[in-house]
């Protein structure tokens, strides 16, 4: 049976670390770090996400400023926003809360955030900073996962890894992140052939799909770390992942669930961003 990943006692220990880190600046440096959450419309969802930021930051001792826009703003008028943003020195970190209503051009938002102030690490700048190992922010959920893999004391060097799903905020970066680790790595998609084959394979596996239930127990090596970062529901209505996870429990070593693996990370991760940034624009290490 394996052992479960326990992402709120992770997530809890890095935001401890992160509200430790921010007291210190302030104390020492008088400085007070700031978040500024853009949301655009009243989508249910995204509502959520913005409230669970803006409680993290409290709790860690951030200052968090919201915008929330009407449905019916324009790009221009969000553009704008960003760079006002961009030059006020109390803000360290700018999150423009996805999805974007759809006269909104996504890629123009993103871009036009200051890279310094990138905390979902999203802009082209940052990404290529991945590529090359060299950067500042990670994405928020693939790093949560890289912390997530370290909490089981499993040594990604020399691993096969599996990643399947290939997105620009989940799959290709954490494919990065395992590379970088020294793992063996293999990203899989919906073109994939021999999915189930190359999935036996891994020792570590990291599904972000989106399809509940998706990948089962005859899918997993024995003992292998299994994290999954999908957030999908089951016929019933209720949370569940990408993983099916009652038979794969049963042959994985490690294993995330859902909820309470790899969603509570994600927030945790844009806190230490937000502390990176900080620390970063005033020139402190
Ligand atoms: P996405 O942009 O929809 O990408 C899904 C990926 O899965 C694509 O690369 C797709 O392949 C691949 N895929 C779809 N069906 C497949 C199949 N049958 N076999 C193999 N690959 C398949 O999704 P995402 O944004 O990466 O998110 C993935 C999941 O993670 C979702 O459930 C999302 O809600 C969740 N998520 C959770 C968090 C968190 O904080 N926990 C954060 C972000 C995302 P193609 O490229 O070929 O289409």
């Amino acid at each position: 049976m394996a052992k479960i990943i326990d992402g709120k006692a992770v997530s809890a220990a890095v935001k401890e670390e992160v509200a430790a880190e921010a007291a210190k600046l302030k104390d020492e440096h008088g400085l007070k770090v700031g978040l500024a959450v853009v949301i655009v419309g009243s989508d249910p969802a995204s509502r959520v996400y913005v409230n669970n930021k803006k409680k993290a930051c409290e709790a860690v001792g951030f200052r968090s400023t919201e915008y929330a826009l009407d449905e019916n703003t324009t790009q221009e008028q969000l553009l704008d926003l960003v760079n006002v943003l961009n030059n006020d020195k109390a803000v360290n970190g700018i999150l423009v809360q996805l999805p974007l209503p759809k006269h909104i051009d996504e890629k123009a938002v993103i871009n036009a955030i200051s890279p310094e102030k990138d905390v979902d690490a999203f802009h082209p700048v940052n990404v290529g900073r991945i590529m090359i190992g060299d950067y500042a922010f990670l994405p928020c959920t693939p790093a949560g996962v890289m912390r997530l893999i370290e909490s089981t004391g499993v040594d990604i060097t020399g691993k096969q890894c599996v990643v399947i799903g290939r997105s620009n905020i989940v799959g290709k970066p954490q494919a990065m992140l395992l590379l970088q680790k020294n793992g063996t790595v293999t990203v899989c998609h919906s073109r994939t052939k021999n999915l189930k084959e190359i999935c036996l394979t891994a020792d570590i596996l990291v599904v972000a799909i989106g399809k509940a239930k998706f990948v089962t127990g005859d899918m997993i090596k024995e003992g292998a770390v299994v994290i999954d970062v999908g957030m999908d529901r089951d016929e019933n209505g209720k949370l569940c992942g990408d993983v099916d996870f009652e038979s794969a429990e049963k042959v994985a070593g490690y294993i995330t669930p859902v909820p309470g693996g790899v969603g509570p990370m994600t927030i945790a991760m844009l806190m230490k961003n937000t502390l990176t940034a900080a620390k970063q624009q005033s020139g402190i290490e």
